[in-house]
């Protein structure tokens, strides 16, 4: 039987609760499961649940029909989320551990956690001793092994996970590794189970190629007991009559076990099927049966690996794997996890040796604080994103043009830019949706400043280009937008779209053609040596862009690093992101939390869930009050109505609306 208790139940209350069962001749097993705290009670007397249940501080009882209780979900039925460093398992996200079956050499592990880094994964997985079917085969590197994998992972921003195959080693690698593996061969080795789970690391509990689905349940239920919180379970493979493949992967133990346990469950495609090109169908398959994740055996050169060469994917072959999962994972209504890597200082020229540049004097230096970073726009020189960047940076700031939006989100996130400035709203054509959609998919990205700009368009051209002369216009999709009502004016120009605006006048620069113009702003007719044929073009003058900073959090859900040329007054304003349960009155429900919580609400939109189709997110934005604690507390409350809420940033918008040219002119 399992006693819930409330959340800040007080210890008069616990006490009471404990000499209840007590007195009835119950066992009692006090557990923290999630943030939930869990009396764990066995005995035979007949016990009325119902008068248990009516005690005070006690949230609910069960009489669990299973033999695990705490891995149970009858005990906790929200998904247990297991934290490994900056990684997060379970829930909406599938997070890929990938590496080498065993660690080889210093090179080898460095030369494979590069790769599958850069590929996307988020844990590096590496056995450093190895529990091997024959006592002559290779049997690791041992402690010197753990070593070299600790570098890697360092070197890489990656958590690391390893097989312990020992009580007393448990001890000796707690320092050293980030997550505990348990290996199949040792899942019922309950002497090493206790020892394990009474570390509170999180521990990556393998199936054990004979064990019932039970059996592992209750194997867990030891780590838990013992007292880890965070253990994910994994599928690798059983033993069946069928010898074709290493094993026969069972994949129905991944529904199975999720509507069993809360456990996050992961899948070793690796060891469950043996064979290299068989690795890959398998691991999109769990992926579509619902794990949250998989663990798969990467190496530079298989065929000189020490152990499972055969079954080991090329780096080029995780590669394709991942951006198949990529493509997957909204099918099944989860996001392919992606973390930080660590920052690369890159050398900006400009400067003479010790002398510092502006960004560095606002503290937006790289590594070792020697060079300074960039910050990213999408663009070319003179697009207006980079008339934004300057606007909130300072002119001298180094800027980083990157090919895409979705390439400065990369910038930020990897590193090689400070911060970043990304259109999402135009006053008079709406909302750039694909930038709003790349929050989803860089949870480590957070919003740190906003900023308005005004946009003149014009239209620009070759230095013998005419009215007359022109025949194709090139842009951005919303420059097209901004000026449709000049456009009708010309029904013959061929429209075509370009990345960004001055990408659109490079473009007549390299070509040096007299029948094509762009529209775009005036800075880059400039840069480019361009001629304005028309100036301001826009339907409206009152044309304006609402452009986000953005940088990156350090760790999963913490604060980002805010640079400090934003200021340091307190913010203002705050963007979320969430879903709503698909029931009457739902998102009305929510509303009604910020109107009574005085929380004023000045943007509200729907973007479509990719792979659910007809269900919606909402973007919303939000005015933070001056008194903060009013707003963490709507915040709090707004969770527990929203199905996938996602807190965007908190950041200072300027009052009023304050609006900066973008044709150069401060307003
Ligand atoms: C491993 O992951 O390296 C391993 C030995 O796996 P298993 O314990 O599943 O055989
Ligand atoms: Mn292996």
């Amino acid at each position: 039987m399992i006693v819930v208790l409330s959340r800040g139940i007080s210890e008069h209350d616990k006490e009471m609760v404990r000499i209840f069962l007590k007195d009835r001749g119950f066992k009692i097993r006090e557990q923290i499961l999630g943030e939930d705290e869990i009396l764990g009670a066995t005995g035979k007397a007949p016990v009325d649940l119902r008068e248990l249940g009516l005690l005070p501080g006690v949230e609910r009882v069960a009489a669990t029909s299973n033999p695990y209780e705490l891995a149970s979900r009858e005990t906790k039925s929200e998904d247990t989320i297991v934290t490994v460093g900056p990684v997060k398992i379970g829930g909406s996200r599938i997070s890929m551990i990938a590496g080498p079956c065993a660690v080889e050499s210093r090179e080898q592990i460095m030369e494979t956690a590069a790769r599958v880094r850069e590929s996307g994964a988020v844990i590096l997985r590496g056995g450093a001793f190895k529990p091997r079917t024959s006592p002559y085969a290779f049997q690791g590197l041992g402690m010197e092994g753990l070593e070299y994998m600790k570098a890697a992972g360092e070197a890489q921003g990656m958590p690391i996970v390893t097989e312990v195959v020992s009580p007393e080693l448990a001890l000796q690698m707690k320092d050293l590794t980030d997550m505990f593996q348990i290996g199949a061969r040792n899942m019922q080795n309950f002497e090493l189970l206790k020892k394990v789970g009474s570390l509170g690391k999180p521990v990556l509990l393998k199936r054990g190629p004979s064990a019932t689905i039970e059996e592992w349940l209750l194997s867990a239920e030891y780590l838990l007991a013992s007292g880890t919180r965070d253990v994910v379970l994994c599928e690798r493979g059983i033993r069946t009559f069928e010898t074709y493949t290493r094993n026969t992967l069972d994949i129905s133990a991944i529904p199975v076990v999720k509507a069993l346990s809360h456990l996050p469950v992961i899948v070793d495609p690796s060891h469950a099927v043996g064979i290299r090109a068989k690795v890959s169908p398998a691991a999109l398959a769990a992926i579509a049966a619902g794990a949250d994740g998989l663990t798969v055996e990467v190496h530079p050169r298989p065929d000189e690996a020490l152990s499972d060469g055969p079954q080991s994917l090329y780096p080029e072959q995780f590669e394709r794997l991942m951006r198949d999962i990529e493509a997957l994972a909204p099918v099944v209504g989860k996001e392919l996890l992606r973390t930080p890597r660590p920052r690369i200082g890159i050398a900006l020229g400009g400067k003479s040796p010790g002398e510092k540049g502006p960004a560095e004097k606002r503290g937006l230096a790289g590594a070792g604080g020697s060079a300074p970073l960039p910050v990213a726009f999408s663009g070319e020189s003179g697009a207006f994103a980079e008339q934004a960047l300057m606007r909130a940076f300072g002119e001298e700031t180094p800027r980083l043009s990157a090919a895409s939006f979705g390439a400065v989100f990369t910038a930020v996130l990897e590193g090689t830019a400070c911060a970043g400035v990304v259109p999402v709203e135009n006053s008079l054509a709406g909302s750039i949706h694909e930038n709003y959609d790349l929050f989803l998919r860089f949870p480590d990205i957070a919003i740190v400043g906003e900023l308005k700009l005004r946009i003149v368009h014009c239209l620009i051209g070759d230095e013998k280009a005419e009215m007359d002369t022109i025949k194709i216009v090139r842009s951005h999709p919303q420059g097209f937008a901004q000026c449709r009502d000049f456009l009708e004016k010309y029904p013959a120009w061929q429209l075509e779209a370009c990345n960004d605006t001055a990408t659109a006048v490079a473009s007549i620069v390299r070509e040096g053609a007299t029948k094509v113009a762009a529209i775009a702003g005036e800075a880059a007719a400039k840069i480019h040596g361009l001629k304005v044929l028309r100036a301001g073009i826009e339907t409206n003058p009152l044309n304006y862009t609402r452009f986000l900073i953005i940088a990156r959090r350090e760790g999963a859900g913490e604060a980002p690093q805010v640079p400090p040329s934003l200021g340091s007054e307190p913010p203002n304003k705050a963007s979320l992101v969430f879903s709503v349960p698909d029931t009457p009155g739902s998102l009305f429900a929510c509303l009604k939390i910020l109107s009574e919580g005085g929380i004023n609400l000045s943007k509200l939109e729907s973007r479509p869930i990719q792979g659910q189709p007809w269900r919606y997110l909402f973007y919303v934005d939000v005015s933070i009050p001056e008194s903060g604690g009013v707003f963490d507390r709507v915040m709090e409350e707004l969770k527990t109505r929203t199905e996938d809420f996602r807190f965007l940033g908190a950041y200072r918008a300027p009052e009023g609306g304050s609006l900066a040219s973008g044709a150069g002119k401060q307003t």
